[in-house]
């Protein structure tokens, strides 16, 4: 395994009808929000380029490390 320069974020408490950019947790499949979208889904997710970011699933506590590319666009229910 080769180490991945990871960036350590913390994930949002996300408001019910709130649009976020996260991830889908790799463990529970669970909804991760890492940015607000304020565009409320009409501009899709990017971080510029490539990266990693480490984050906590706020469901399940799995820490993980996700790639830039794995982004999602969701709005919280
Ligand atoms: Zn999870």
């Amino acid at each position: 395994m080769s180490a991945k320069r990871a960036i350590v974020v913390s994930a949002k408490e996300a408001e019910s009808g709130s649009w976020y950019y996260g991830f889908n947790c790799c463990q529970c499949s669970g909804q991760i929000a890492v940015f607000d979208d304020k565009s409320n889904g009409e501009k899709a997710p990017t971080m510029g380029g490539s990266g990693h970011l480490q984050v906590a699933c706020p469901t399940c506590t799995t820490e993980a490390t996700y790639e830039s590319s794995e982004l999602v666009q969701f709005q919280a229910g």
